[in-house]
């Protein structure tokens, strides 16, 4: 299995990054997690739509969908960019905010697949299932394992959580959300990890190799890589755009 980094800013662009976009390929399956905005041109440069299985959104904010509008626009106008509609992945709170803010006609291209909690997703040689995290309303963090074993988990956004620590036990990688280096005053109870929570969430899930995104510019990715390292043992990368990990 391959993870290819096409977009890791967090919450709004950052320079020479895009918005969150992910893309995990193995060898029957090419699955796209969130589609942030600026993602989808750094993803025409590693891959083709018309390779795609399926889109994974994890939640409803602009930062993880606003790409899905040029992935759309592309899908439908470009000839043999796409052989059938698409699976789209997400919860019916996130299907719903999807429709209402981009205000396009979502079943012309998708083919929109309801997920919760529960879901077990077979896709090719890929399977999927989730947690919910401590984000806002229908927000999932997602766990694929190939056929051979191993396996990505993507923390979406979140706080710390159990549900994480619970999904992440033993991946290979965990794909975790820093957004600070250190949570802000104004936040008490989270909604995103700082460092030394993503340091912690490693740790405590006992995962083989930590990756570093979703970093808030103007905070350092190299400084939110250092605290972690106080917390979590193992190697520690952090996610740049077009960086690609072999699993
Ligand atoms: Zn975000
Ligand atoms: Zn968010």
């Amino acid at each position: 299995m391959k993870l290819t980094i096409c977009g890791s800013a967090g919450s709004y662009g950052a320079p020479l990054r895009a918005c969150s976009s992910y893309l995990v390929t193995s060898e029957r399956s090419n699955l796209l997690m969130d589609l942030g905005n600026g993602s989808f041109s750094n993803f025409l440069a590693v891959s083709e739509t018309s390779l795609l299985s399926g889109v994974f959104i994890s939640h409803r904010h602009h930062d993880h969908l606003a790409d899905l509008v040029s992935l759309f626009h592309f899908m439908k106008f470009v000839p043999g960019a796409k052989v059938d509609k698409l699976p789209l992945l997400a919860t019916a709170v996130t299907y719903e905010a999807l429709c209402n803010l981009t205000g396009l006609a979502l079943a012309e291209v998708f083919d929109f697949r309801k997920i919760d909690v529960n879901s077990k997703i077979l896709l090719g040689d890929l399977e999927l299932t989730f947690c919910e995290t401590d984000h806002v309303d229908g927000t999932l963090g997602i766990k694929i394992t190939e056929s051979d074993g191993r396996t990505i988990v993507y923390s979406a956004d979140s706080a710390y959580c159990d549900s994480l620590v619970a999904l992440a036990q033993n991946a290979d990688i965990l794909l975790a959300e820093s957004t600070w280096i250190e949570r802000p005053r104004w936040s008490s109870r989270g909604i995103h990890m700082d460092a030394l929570e993503v340091g912690e969430l490693g740790e405590a899930a006992g995962v083989a190799r930590l990756v570093i995104t979703h970093v808030a510019y103007p905070n350092d990715p190299n400084q939110a890589r250092q605290v972690a390292s106080t917390k979590y043992s193992g190697e520690i990368l952090i996610a740049n755009d077009f960086d690609v990990i072999e699993v």
